[in-house]
């Protein structure tokens, strides 16, 4: 494995590598979910890259930038193990020069959900991305369903600029309790980790709502909120029951749909969500 931290670098790495390339981009202090991802592009690529960057301009002004978790030692080590051939941690001066004022804005699919909550969010997210695809040229991309309105963004961007990278989704993996791994789960105290099970518990309340022949949107979402708030440590952001590609509020529910919600437990923000299938309308 080779870890790189100029782009120069990762150029000259790269250009002899034949076959298919799967890049995972990721924010580091990595968990059992951005393995995953990992994983599933060693099983589908003959090379994989990781990107292990703590992107600033995706963070808000008093959002948690500062504090976010690092531990680039034991990613490392992780990354090794699964059998990666190029990782890439790029330090900011590099990422964005002076001088830099070029941005990726995709707009419709920005506008609801986290993208109203984190003004400029998608801005910085879509920007790292095209950039991160521009210096590995793969040919696949693996993100995780646990940031379900980024994988639409993402999805929207390569296809309007024509990068040839396939997006591939993987499910988002859980604790054993449904809470989703997440880097910022560290940031809980034992008594929060114990709350954090809200959003789970809250988004199967109306999965099963579904299931049962609920089909409409306003009582699903009635019914994640209430569930939300029988959590005293609990604060809902916002509760969605939206189309899955325009990310438009549903009135009808309908296969496909998905579910997302982002709530505060104590100072930390967590997000999730689960897509409405037919198994579930069965079962
Ligand atoms: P991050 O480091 O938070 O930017 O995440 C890097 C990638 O890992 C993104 O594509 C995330 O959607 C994905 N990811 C994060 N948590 C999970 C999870 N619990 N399950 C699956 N994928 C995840």
């Amino acid at each position: 494995m080779q870890t790189i931290t100029l782009l120069s670098d990762l150029r000259q790495a790269r250009k002899p590598l034949p076959g298919k390339f799967g890049l995972v981009p990721t924010m580091g202090y990595l968990h059992q979910g951005h393995l995953s991802l990992v994983e599933r592009a060693r099983a589908e690529c003959e090379h994989v890259g990781v990107s292990v960057f703590v992107n600033p301009t995706q963070f808000g002004p008093s959002e948690d930038l500062e504090r976010y978790p690092r531990d680039l030692e034991a990613d490392l080590r992780q990354l090794e193990r699964l059998g990666v051939d190029l990782v890439w941690t790029p330090t900011v001066e590099e990422m964005y020069p002076a001088g830099f004022q070029t941005w990726v804005t995709v707009e419709n699919v920005t506008a609801p959900l986290e993208g109203k909550q984190r003004p400029g969010h998608f801005r910085g997210v879509a920007t790292v991305v095209a950039k991160l695809f521009n210096a590995f040229t793969p040919e696949r991309a693996y993100f995780g369903q646990k940031d379900a309105q980024q994988v639409v963004v993402i999805r929207r961007m390569a296809q309007d600029l024509n990068f040839p990278v396939e997006v591939v989704v993987c499910p988002t993996v859980r604790e054993p309790d449904g809470l989703a791994l997440s880097s910022r789960n560290a940031y809980l105290s034992p008594q929060e980790r114990q709350a954090a099970t809200v959003l789970h518990r809250a988004l199967t309340s109306a999965e099963e709502a579904y299931a049962a022949g609920e089909r409409d949107a306003e009582l699903l979402r009635a019914l994640m909120s209430s569930t939300l708030a029988s959590e005293p440590l609990a604060r809902e952001e916002y509760v969605s029951v939206a189309d899955p590609e325009t990310l438009d509020e549903l009135n009808r529910v309908t296969s496909g749909a998905l579910l997302s919600m982002a709530v505060r437990i104590g100072k930390t923000r967590l997000i999730d969500n689960v897509v409405l299938t037919r198994k579930a309308e069965t079962g």
